[in-house]
């Protein structure tokens, strides 16, 4: 496997890419200035159809790194080929964990190709709505099929759209694409598919059991891995609470800091609909965003919040993977996430392509030792901070053996602690000082 490091020159500019006019054009059009890291690094090496695994944080520009090398790939075979596709082919896949991914990133794609003037087909399916209007979409084939597994699965045994034309797989999110939920699914996709073909693995995190899985899909692949250091304009807080106090926290921030939008992860669709009810007794709208609600819903609620419609979403980790919202200041985990992995996606919904952004936890005692080991596994250390009107009781260091025993201070005889240059930088932003 050849490795790939930041540390190696790179490319400063899309034409050093080898990147085409059409494209270039594009780029240009986009003020898009020069490539992230991630599109530095990959795209010479997709380019050269070689096989690629890569984990970059969210928000680093994953979806050109894969979108560019790939249309043009697409559009080289379109011009220099006959075109003997049977009807309902498929060239390029890109698979996805969710509907809303599934959109974002064909749009994205669309909008990368628009200098082909409609040379390049791309195509997004997925379930929730309704498989007509996808079937008559495919019609004729595609150059480019973003799909979800269940439904691309649903399409393939209606004659809709057949795999065996695939010349190049991405997978967006691989970690969870590679995850349980998905083997079977996957599995039954990847048998029909060509076995010639190249393959790219996008991720934010790549867990060594997943990578492990990952062998027998790649050939010879480049790796690269950028270093956390890319998503430095994050800020991440963690504030503790008495048990039964988050919710009076959280409406306390959002008043106090007055922010102009904040997407709230909690743990289940009902915690959505519950915590919505107690935002709205303290005079705070909320709108909720998970997968019960219908597809029309969904989107609805997405692009009203993208659009800056909506000032606080609270959502499930549906929510979590890849969506790229605009300039959105705080993700607040009010819920910890199951899996370390998925605080990663959470919290990378802010701070995206170089923005200023802030991912804060609130805990309460039974999150302690949960939040201990995200921290663990993704090698962070956060200080636990308080907020004025809601300190906690302190708890003693063996606060995660069984006998969780409160140990109160008297009033004032904690030390201030010296606040580390994150912090400080926070509190700018914030403007607590
Ligand atoms: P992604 O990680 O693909 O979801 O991209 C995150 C955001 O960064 C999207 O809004 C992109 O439009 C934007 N973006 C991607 N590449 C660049 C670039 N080279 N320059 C500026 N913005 C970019």
């Amino acid at each position: 496997m050849s490795i790939a490091t930041t540390n190696q020159p790179t490319p400063n500019n899309f034409t050093e890419l080898g990147l085409i006019q059409p494209l270039l054009a594009r780029l240009t059009e986009m003020k898009y200035q020069q490539p992230t890291p991630i599109q530095a690094q990959a795209i010479p090496s997709v380019l050269a159809r070689r096989d690629l695994i890569a984990g970059a944080n969210t928000g680093s520009g994953k979806t050109a790194a894969f979108a560019l090398p790939l249309l043009q790939y697409l559009h080289k075979i379109k011009t220099t080929k006959h075109n003997n596709n049977d009807g309902n082919y498929v060239t390029g896949l890109v698979l996805v964990p969710t509907r809303e991914l599934a959109k974002q990133v064909a749009d994205s794609i669309k909008s990368y190709a628009v200098h082909f003037n409609g040379a390049i087909k791309t195509v997004a399916v997925f379930g929730g709505v309704s498989a007509n209007t996808q079937m008559l979409a495919l019609r004729g084939g595609t150059d480019i099929l973003v799909a979800t597994p269940g439904r691309l699965l649903d399409l393939i045994s209606s004659n809709a759209i057949k795999l065996d034309n695939v010349k190049t797989l991405i997978l967006d999110e691989a970690d969870r694409m590679l995850s349980l939920g998905f083997t079977e699914e996957l599995a039954s996709l990847l048998a029909l598919m060509p076995k010639q073909k190249q393959t790219l693995l996008f991720s934010a995190t790549f867990p060594e059991q997943v990578k492990a899985l990952t062998l027998d899909l790649l050939n010879d692949p480049v790796e690269i891995q950028l270093q956390s250091a890319d998503s430095s304009t994050l800020v991440q807080r963690v504030f503790t609470v008495n048990k039964g106090q988050k919710t009076a926290l959280l409406a306390h921030l959002i008043k106090q800091h007055k922010w102009q939008q904040s997407l709230i992860f909690v743990n289940a669709k009902n915690a959505c609909n519950h915590l919505a009810d107690k935002l709205s007794k303290r005079g705070i709208t909320a709108e909720v965003f998970h997968g019960d609600k219908g597809q029309g819903a969904r989107t609805r609620v997405l692009d009203a919040f993208k659009a800056g419609e909506i000032q606080v979403l609270i959502a499930t980790d549906i929510a979590a993977r890849g969506l790229d919202i605009e300039k959105l200041p705080v993700v607040i985990n009010f819920d910890l996430p199951r899996s370390p992995a998925d605080y990663m996606h959470r919290i990378g919904r802010s701070g995206r392509a170089g923005e200023v952004g802030l991912a804060l936890s609130i805990i309460d005692h039974e999150d302690y030792h949960h939040f201990n080991v995200i921290e663990k596994k993704n090698k962070l250390r956060l200080e636990r901070e308080q907020v004025a009107g809601f300190e906690t009781i302190e708890f003693e260091k063996d606060v995660f053996s069984s006998t969780n025993k409160p140990v109160a201070k008297p009033e004032g005889s904690g030390k201030k602690k010296r606040k580390n240059k994150q912090q400080v930088n926070a509190d700018i932003w914030l403007g607590n000082v």
